[in-house]
């Protein structure tokens, strides 16, 4: 297993993910033994870092992972737990929901704790005094109840560096979305310039982006064969990871016991990749992104009569073009109403700035749509208000 320094800490590079457990589809329930043999193989495999949240699995992820660990001593790994300030459904007592966590956990400190989901949307929550989630947490990591305090994100690179600048010093890593092909689509590379810049370590999850990496489009599957035969798609995801000194953990969600052994394959020795399959690997991005080619060169903004971040609302368009899921809808309902796609009015000024001769309107348009039709935070969000409502006891 590769090793990673965290202020003295030894963390296993590849750590367990516990938001994708197997379970019955019908009545909700993870599959505990599953659970329990794919800990046991990623423990005795050198796994020391098991990250879950209140949220995950509607709130059955911190029980399973806490059935998983029993039989581990707890000092022999260390457990990440997450606040939910992206699903409460107002000011709420911040510490007895951290308490929940710990109880649900089987614990009494997390060694990593963060916020969930900063984004343009939940941030205006994380920061708010009336919430005050941002001092409660601190007041936990002076109790020692917290050991190392960062956060996960979903925004964009503005927020990012503004969210760093104003809480500089208070945070010890950020986990963010980043594998090969969000490189470029989510501006991982980016992200991780900033993070670095603040001499932060990055955190990452997705690396294989929810699976659809550790299962490529068959050309692309061949490609990879012909460079390294009989090595899984995922373990070029994990590879090209590996070429990256600032990444602290790379957390994996995994579900399946083969899923566990070809990880830790991967993970048993450094072997980041090389030029021709970095090129490679590039180019089966390229493949799979839908969209329009912006790069973010902001010549469009200046003539925009409605004062449009356009370079923004493209990268969220492009990923909806890939995916369409309920946190990329949160990246625009942080925007005020008159910033949103649907407050362009097709004037077309922007296409004549545009050195890549992308048809912005017409982009624009149709991210209003799939925003309207694709799943939605606000719904989802409601489900989770209830959780919160049930584990608080609180009415209404
Ligand atoms: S078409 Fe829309 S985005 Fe482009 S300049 Fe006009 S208002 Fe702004
Ligand atoms: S000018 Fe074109 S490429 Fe540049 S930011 Fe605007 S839309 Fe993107």
């Amino acid at each position: 297993m590769i090793y990673k320094d965290f202020k003295g800490l030894k963390l296993s590079n590849l750590g367990f993910g516990c938001m994708r457990f197997a379970r019955d589809p019908e009545t909700g329930e993870v599959d505990q033994e599953l659970v329990n043999a794919m800990f046991k193989a990623a423990i005795e495999g050198g796994v020391n870092y098991f990250d879950t949240s209140y949220a995950y699995l509607d709130g059955k992820s911190e029980g399973a992972m806490a059935e998983g660990l029993k039989p581990y001593p707890r000092e022999s790994y260390f457990l990440a737990d997450k606040f939910p300030g992206h699903s409460i459904p107002g000011p709420v007592d911040n510490e007895a929901l951290f308490n929940i966590s710990l109880q649900r956990s089987g614990t009494d400190y997390f060694d990593f704790y963060l916020l969930h989901n900063v984004t343009e949307w939940s941030v205006k929550i994380y920061e708010s005094d009336e919430y005050h989630i941002i001092p409660d947490m601190l007041r936990m990591k002076e109790q020692g109840k917290i050991r190392h305090f960062g956060f996960s994100f979903h925004g964009g690179c503005e927020l990012l560096e503004d969210f760093l600048t104003r809480h500089e010093g208070m945070f010890e890593f950020v986990q963010i979305q980043c594998n090969y092909l969000d490189w470029s689509l989510q501006k991982a590379k980016e992200k991780y310039d900033i993070i670095t810049k603040h001499g932060l370590k990055v955190w990452v999850m997705e690396p294989c982006r929810g699976g659809k990496l550790a299962r490529l489009p068959e050309a692309a599957h061949e490609k990879l064969q012909e460079l390294r035969p009989g090595s899984s798609d995922a373990s070029f995801a994990f590879r090209f990871l590996q070429g990256l000194p600032e990444i602290g953990m790379v957390l994996s969600g995994m579900n399946a016991l083969d899923q566990v052994t070809d990880n830790l394959k991967t993970f048993e020795s450094r072997l980041p990749l090389g030029e021709e399959e970095l090129k490679v690997l590039y180019a089966i991005a390229e493949d799979m992104k839908r969209g329009v080619p912006c790069t973010g060169c902001r010549y469009c903004c200046p003539g925009c009569p409605m004062e449009l971040d356009i370079p923004y609302l493209l990268e969220v368009y492009n990923s909806y073009k890939v995916e369409m899921n309920a946190s990329m809808s949160m990246r625009l309902d942080g925007l005020p109403d008159e910033k949103k796609p649907a407050s362009c009015i097709q004037c077309g000024q922007c296409s004549h700035a545009c050195p890549q001769g992308i048809d912005v309107p017409a982009a624009l348009a149709e991210l209003d749509k799939l925003y309207n039709e694709g799943p939605k935070w606000s719904v989802q969000a409601k489900s989770r208000h209830e959780q919160v409502r049930r584990d608080l006891n609180m009415k209404g």
